[in-house]
């Protein structure tokens, strides 16, 4: 973690928690991050519990006199209105009171086909509404064990190196190796640290200030008992988590270990 960047803890809920099961946990969620002043904290919900999420949750923040947590959507599509049935406009998250978006996610590329053009695309779209963007990178396994994790990495990381400049704190960039993700095999601190500090370089190879000013998460099996030790590396500066988002059990202590290294 660095001072100048304020962490960010973002729990990824896919196809999970999608009614008043998901407004229950948010408002669990907003409860604790409510004495975390330190911690940045974003949900990202089915699309459908994101109305309920959004009211629950503002409330909880009105009631100890805090910001409310941040709602994202899961995906975005990149035009503003059109026949692409199936599909949310950035302007539509908007409209229901999400401030991010995540984008590329390693399901989105590997099961619906998503190439760099579109995620550039997409985080283009959400940026431009207003969002902040979680643009998720990362290598496979097989990927990974013929040596190119950074060739992939960083291929994915310049689609939208122009995208994100000028973006400050609503840019993101969420380092998720497609093999850590709902493993249980988590990239060990050192590994991450590398591969964060690359992407930080490559950004600051385009500009200074857009590598400062990007938050970059780690995301691959998180858990209550390994986010402190990820978290403590210099260029990790928030996790976006999966699975253990979905029980605050989980949640609310990597929350706390943030809250802790900032502070
Ligand atoms: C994710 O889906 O973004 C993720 C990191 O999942 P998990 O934490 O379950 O590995």
């Amino acid at each position: 973690m660095n001072a100048r960047r304020k962490p960010l803890i973002a729990g990824n809920w896919k196809m999970h928690q999608g009614g008043a099961s998901g407004v229950d946990l948010a408002v669990q969620v907003a409860r604790a991050a409510a004495v975390l002043p330190a911690v940045e904290v974003v949900v990202a919900p089915p699309y459908l519990a994101i109305p309920g999420v959004v009211r629950e949750t503002t409330e909880v923040a009105q009631q100890h006199h805090c910001a409310p947590i941040g709602v994202a959507g899961q995906n975005v599509h990149h035009e503003p209105k059109g026949a692409f049935t199936g599909e949310i406009a950035a302007s539509m998250l908007v409209e229901a009171g999400c401030r991010w978006a995540i984008i590329g996610h390693s399901e989105r590329r590997q099961y619906f086909a998503e190439q760099d053009a579109d995620v550039a695309k997409k985080t283009r779209a959400a940026l431009a509404a207003g969002l902040g963007a979680i643009v998720c990178v990362g290598e496979t396994l097989e990927e990974r064990t013929s040596g190119r994790t950074l060739d992939v990495v960083l291929r994915m990381v310049d689609a939208v190196l122009d995208v994100l400049a000028g973006a400050g704190a609503r840019g993101v960039i969420a380092y998720e190796p497609v093999w850590a993700i709902g493993t249980g095999k988590v990239a060990t601190p050192k590994d991450a640290q590398d591969v964060h500090a690359a992407i930080r370089a490559r950004l600051a190879g385009r500009d200074v200030e857009l590598a400062n000013a990007t938050r970059i998460l780690y995301g691959g099996s998180v858990k209550a008992d390994n986010a402190r030790d990820l978290l403590a590396q210099a260029d990790i500066d928030g996790a976006l988590v999966g699975g253990a988002s979905l029980d605050i059990a989980q949640f609310g202590p990597i929350m706390r270990a943030a809250q802790e290294l900032a502070s």
